[in-house]
């Protein structure tokens, strides 16, 4: 049976493909150790990655994001960048400790690249874990050989004049370098503006309903209605792999709230450049 194409609706602003939850790096405020779904799950071959993506249709600015985790170590990652339909863009979150001259011969920098106020490889520094030098000579490779990267840095309250120090520096050698803002929770204080009060300070759990505009793809193939559900490891909606599965711009019920993960509550600008705009909008009763 040829699996029904899925088409991704005016609504929706992001699409993840999470190829793995594990990486090659400790970062100690890593967001995929908010919840218990740890690495060792199945993943899914780069020809079932191709084969679920290729059902997308989407917009010209509505990228199909690889990330994780690391997507990198997954060891059909190439694979799956050159395989996905040429009509899908592709942007990749990478930490960028991979094999460079690789990855330079076998993937064309047109294959990432696509009309868009930031970089399609958007690099995570870490400078808790990674040295700055290194990774700017690997940046600065890759951008010279033609492919559309920047490097994004958390403002993590432990690191933040490290990144600061690092934007300088990336931004006097050419490179793009952007802050990210930290979400969570650090030495008892909440970092971030949130639409839901008590949504991320998990001290009950209330039923809601809940709707998303975010296609998130888990490791094996689920479909997940937010972040939270995807780290915690809680049932998927659907899965790419069913070839019947449609998206579905439906409020579903949740048990979870007050569960939620900051990326999914988080108050950012949507892509008309609207302010106030959250990946999910919820009913509290
Ligand atoms: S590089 Fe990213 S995914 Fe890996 S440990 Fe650090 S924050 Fe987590
Ligand atoms: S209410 Fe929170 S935990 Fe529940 S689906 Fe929505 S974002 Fe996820």
């Amino acid at each position: 049976m040829t699996p029904k194409e899925i088409i991704v609706p005016e609504s929706h602003n992001y699409i993840a493909a999470f190829l793995t939850l594990g990486c090659n790096l400790t970062c100690s405020y890593c967001i995929n150790h908010f919840g218990s779904t740890g690495p060792g799950a199945r993943l899914l071959s780069g020809p079932e990655w191709v084969t679920g993506l290729n059902r997308i249709v989407t917009r010209e600015d509505l990228p199909i994001t690889l990330q994780g985790g690391e997507p990198t170590i997954h060891k059909d990652c190439i694979y799956i960048i050159n395989n996905l339909k040429p009509e899908i863009n592709v942007d990749l979150l990478t930490n960028l400790q991979f094999d460079i001259d690789r990855f330079m011969g076998e993937v064309s920098p047109d294959r990432i690249k696509r009309d868009a106020p930031y970089a399609s490889i958007r690099v995570s520094y870490h400078p808790e874990v990674m040295e700055l030098k290194p990774l700017m000579e690997n940046v600065l490779r890759l951008q010279n050989g033609g492919y559309s990267i920047g490097i994004w840095g958390v403002m993590h309250p432990s690191q933040s004049v490290e990144i600061e120090k690092a934007q300088k520096e990336c931004i006097a050698a050419g490179i793009d370098f952007r802050q990210k803002e930290f979400l969570g929770e650090c030495e008892g204080r909440m970092y971030g503006t949130f639409r839901y009060d008590g949504a991320c300070d998990k001290k009950e759990k209330k039923s809601v309903q809940c709707m998303t505009t975010e296609l998130i793809i888990g490791p094996e193939g689920g479909v997940y209605r937010c972040h939270s559900d995807l780290y915690e490891g809680r049932t998927p909606v659907g899965s790419i792999l069913d070839p019947e599965f449609q998206i579905e711009e439906i409020y579903r019920p949740c048990d979870y709230f007050g569960h939620c993960n900051p990326c999914d509550v988080k108050i950012k600008t949507n892509r008309f450049q609207q302010f106030g705009h959250t990946s999910v909008e919820i009913k509290i009763p």
